[in-house]
This record gives C-alpha cells, sequence and structure tokens, in this order.
C-alpha cells in the first residue's frame, strides 16, 4: 500500500480544528454514520471536531469518488463497503482535496459533538479470533500452567462466531447479563448476576467486498477485502463463562454485548503505520501456504498504541481523570488480519460487505499491557488497588471502560480512532 499526496504530514485542512488534531487531522479521514436530533441516519467522514455528510461531499466530487460518497450517503457504510478498495481510495483522494486548505468549494459541515453516531454498517456476521499470543498464554496459563497455548494455536488462527445482533457503538450502557455461575467454591449452579463481569481489549476488522461460498480468499487478495478498522470490547462474564463452555466455545459469556468505536479507520490512512509481522520465534512451525504471503509477511501488520482506562463511580464523583489499565500495541497479534480473511473462508465460507472481526484480546508481554481483568487480577485472586484506594477484582456497576489507539511514526501525521466507551449497568 502506497503513500501518496494525502499523507503528507504537511498537508492542512480549511477546517481549522482538524490541524494538529490528535485523532482526526486530514489525513485521518475515518468513515461513519451519524444523525442530528431527529433526523436520519447519514454517512459522513470525520475532520477535527466536525463531521463532513457524503451526501454534502457528492456535488462536488467527480467519477469514482462521486459513485463512492453516493454509496456511503445513506444508513449504513455496506454499499460502499461492498465496492471494495479502488472506489474507497478514489473517494478518500476527493475528500482530502475538497478539505485540503486551498479548496474553494465549502460544504455544509455538522458539529461532532451535537452528533450521535451510531453503527456504522449492518453487521450481518461477527467473529472472534484468538490471535493475541500474550493473552492466549496469561489465560491457558490459569488451566494448564506447563503448556498453556493448546497445540493447535500456531497452526490455526483460532476463533468463534459470535453474536451480531448484539454490538453496539460506543457509549451505549452494558447490562450485567444473568445467567448460570458455579464457581469451585459452590457446589451446585445458581442463577444471578454476573460475578466476574470483564472486558477485553480487541481490534476490530470490517470487511469489505465479499466472496462467493465455495471460493475462498487467497491470501496474497485478503487485504483488498479488508474495508478498515474499529476497537473493540468484547465483554465477556467469566463466571458464566467457565460454567458454560465445557467443552464448546462462548456463549452466554459473550453474547450480551460487543462494543466499538463507531469510526470506520481506511486501510489507506493506515499505510503509514504498517509494519513487518513480528518473526515466529525460533522452532514455531511455518504455517500452511494457504496462511503465507511475503508481502503480509512483510508489511501486512499495524503498529497502533492501544490503551485501557477506568473510570469508578467514585472517580467520577470526585471529577477525577480515568485510571490506566494497561497499554499495549497491534504488534502483539501472531496472525496478521490477512491470515485471518484467508483461513476464515478456507472452506468455503463466504464473507459479505460489514462482516465484523475482533482479533482476540490483545496484551504486552508486560503486565502493564494486559488487556482484560483476568489478567491483570490473575482470574480475580490478585485485585489491584487504584489510585483513589479502591480496589478491583472485576467490574463493578458503575464502572466505565474507555478504549483509545493511537498510530504515531516518524514523518507521518498522527491519527486516532475515537474512543470505545461503555458503563456497566446493574444485572435487571
Ligand atoms: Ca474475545
Amino acid at each position: 500500500m502506497s503513500l501518496d499526496a494525502t499523507h503528507d504530514p504537511k498537508l492542512k485542512s480549511w477546517v481549522t480544528s482538524a490541524n494538529g488534531h490528535a485523532e482526526f487531522p486530514i489525513q485521518n479521514l475515518p468513515l461513519g454514520v451519524f444523525s442530528v436530533k431527529d433526523g436520519p441516519k447519514r454517512g459522513g467522514v470525520a475532520i477535527g471536531d466536525r463531521i463532513l455528510p457524503l451526501a454534502e461531499a457528492v456535488p462536488h466530487l467527480k467519477g469514482a469518488a462521486k459513485k463512492a460518497a453516493k454509496a456511503g450517503a445513506g444508513a449504513t457504510l455496506n454499499a460502499l463497503f461492498a465496492m471494495g478498495p479502488g472506489a474507497r481510495q478514489a473517494l478518500r483522494t476527493g475528500l482530502s482535496a475538497l478539505l485540503a486548505k486551498g479548496s474553494e468549494a465549502r460544504p455544509d459541515l455538522v458539529k461532532l459533538k451535537d452528533a450521535t453516531l451510531h453503527m456504522p454498517a449492518s453487521i450481518g456476521d461477527y467473529t472472534d479470533f484468538f490471535a493475541g499470543i500474550n493473552h492466549a498464554t496469561n489465560a491457558g496459563k490459569q488451566f494448564r500452567p506447563d503448556t498453556p497455548l493448546l497445540p493447535n494455536y500456531k497452526h490455526v488462527p483460532v476463533a468463534y462466531h459470535g453474536r451480531a445482533s448484539s454490538i453496539r457503538p460506543s457509549g451505549t450502557p452494558v447490562l450485567r447479563p444473568n445467567g448460570q455461575r458455579k464457581p469451585a467454591s459452590e457446589p451446585e449452579p445458581s442463577v444471578g448476576p454476573s460475578r466476574n463481569l470483564d472486558y477485553e481489549m480487541e481490534f476490530g476488522v470490517w470487511i469489505g467486498s465479499g466472496n462467493a461460498q465455495g471460493e475462498p480468499i487467497a491470501i496474497a487478495d485478503a487485504a483488498n477485502h479488508i474495508a478498515g478498522y474499529c476497537l473493540l470490547n468484547d465483554w465477556s462474564a467469566r463466571d458464566i463463562q467457565g460454567w458454560e463452555a465445557q467443552p464448546l466455545g462462548p456463549f452466554l459469556a459473550k453474547n450480551f454485548c460487543t462494543s466499538i468505536s463507531p469510526w470506520v479507520v481506511t486501510p489507506e490512512a493506515l499505510a503509514p503505520f504498517r509494519a513487518a509481522q513480528p518473526p515466529r520465534p525460533e522452532g514455531d512451525p511455518q504455517p500452511f501456504p494457504y496462511l503465507w504471503d511475503e508481502a503480509d509477511q512483510a508489511a501486512g501488520a499495524l503498529d497502533c498504541e492501544l490503551e485501557v482506562l477506568l473510570l469508578t463511580p467514585a472517580m467520577k464523583k470526585a471529577k477525577e481523570k480515568p485510571t490506566r489499565l494497561s497499554l499495549a500495541n497491534t504488534t502483539h497479534l501472531y496472525w496478521t488480519f490477512a491470515q485471518m480473511v484467508a483461513h476464515h473462508t478456507v472452506g468455503g465460507c463466504n464473507l459479505n460487505p460489514g462482516d465484523l472481526f475482533g482479533s482476540g484480546t490483545i496484551s504486552s508481554t508486560t503486565e502493564d499491557g494486559f488487556g482484560a481483568l483476568l489478567e491483570i487480577t490473575q482470574g480475580g485472586r490478585k485485585p489491584i488497588t487504584l489510585p483513589n484506594g479502591e480496589t478491583r477484582r472485576f467490574l463493578e456497576d458503575g464502572d466505565e471502560i474507555i478504549f483509545r489507539a493511537r498510530c504515531t511514526r516518524e514523518g507521518a501525521a498522527p491519527i486516532g480512532f475515537g474512543e470505545c466507551r461503555g458503563v456497566i449497568l446493574p444485572a435487571r
């Protein structure tokens, strides 16, 4: 993926708040869906503290860019995603020129603070991978201290099919789930609110153009099927999970809610922050050819810093800032996003525009970068003490979890993702 004039760190916008904006400078141009007051849902692009509705951009664009803006102007971005990378790149080039300093056009903008952000696409299917190797190791250690990773881990990009209906945009409150719990300390299972509610810091992958059933996507072509990325919180009820997942995978422990950041950061915006996939440690098996592509290994990973913050009711009351629980990076994934796409389809499964993948929890190698409380508190056995003296094993009612991400590189304008946040409400 090549860099062009849209990535120039010196490029400025006539939208003055975009210049030097920590997340949405003119070099980012993330896509989303918003509404104002009781108005309809509309596609738009974030620029500084404003949104440019794509419908407002249409009269100022030509050719493929105009077609793409029309496709994205409605209540979901699925039709735009379906058009693939060429249309998306043309739209980026057109929007960049339209919003750049020196452009004579002045389309109407909407203030971000006046807008409600919605799901960017209608999600047909959601799949959650398990590609964060440090998380897989830490979680596995709790059950198998000597062999935390199962024998398939380094051969198969492990995943399960999740629940699309309960995915919600950032800011939607999260109801503590009820379910069956059976801790080792209790002789019989009981039904009630989860006592071990947790978050999982993940990267979300939006699928662009899909594939026909029975026609797998080749690894070398897989990146062309990714429309963008977001932050994803795979809320997890550990006590429900421990009891129900014997032997099948997550069900009620994870299907009550998944939160995402509402802006779709495109592969083009992330081009300056591409990274080589970290070399596989000595002795790891060579992946099968359908998972291996030299270009993907050379530049198929991303270098994004991921931050998890906690804001408790007591901290809110005292007007304190959220406290950081961890800082990790997307380079801690064992499989690339292209490998996930290739693996998902190798058996013949068809992907559709607007399908969503979770990467799996991303943890660094050290405690200050663990992506879930399960790891930080060792399954609740070692509570953490917050700066204000409060302690936590797992999340309590009223706790708010905030994810942020930031990409920085020498010679590139830094960009961000916007927040993915959710507050826990008591079980009903
Ligand atoms: Ca997960």
